[in-house]
């Protein structure tokens, strides 16, 4: 059977550390799916359609064959289901993401007996959150290096109008 992963978020925007993670699960599964969540509960900066975009953009420069982009909205659980995925794959920075990890892989399980695998940041981008990465963007400062280049304009675009 296919070891699928799916790795979900609301990458507003998607950051270095989650093209990084995902580079990491290309190798771990027969395939990928980054799953952009579609529900506007966490209130986007950047339109679905935009981080869409954003995210195939970057996929499409790796040279990473088995991983796609999907959209959710829903639970999670059910989207794998749909998709046959046995895995959830979540990357963890510090204790505070561990923290709120443990809840929702206790749940995933609890409604599903889904396997949660997790992926230890990268110490370059332990810090790095799409979080900072707009505030800081919204005050003019410098995001190089911390967004996929190819994004970066669009972002620097989209933040500057804020
Ligand atoms: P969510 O809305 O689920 O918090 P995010 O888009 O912020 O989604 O993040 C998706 C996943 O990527 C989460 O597992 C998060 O912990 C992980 N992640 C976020 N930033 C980084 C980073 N810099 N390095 C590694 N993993 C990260």
């Amino acid at each position: 059977m296919k070891r699928i992963g799916i790795y979900a978020g609301s990458f507003d925007p998607f950051t270095m550390g989650h093209l990084d993670i995902v580079e990491r699960a290309s190798s771990l599964f027969d395939e990928v799916i980054v799953a952009l969540l579609t529900n506007q509960a966490k209130r986007p900066v950047f339109t679905l359609e935009e981080r869409l975009k954003m995210l195939e953009n970057a996929i499409g420069e790796t040279s990473c064959t088995n991983v796609r982009t999907g959209t959710f909205d829903g639970l999670l659980v059910d989207y794998a289901a749909q998709v046959g995925a046995r895995f959830l794959i979540r990357g963890l920075r510090s204790a505070v993401d561990f923290e709120y990890e443990r809840q929702i892989d206790t749940m995933n399980r609890r409604l599903s007996g889904i396997e949660t695998v997790y992926l230890l940041a990268d110490a370059k981008y332990g810090f790095l959150s799409s979080s900072i990465v707009k505030e800081v963007g919204i005050m003019g400062g410098s995001i190089d290096g911390l967004v996929p280049e190819i994004n970066r304009n669009i972002i620097v675009e989209r933040l500057r109008r804020k």
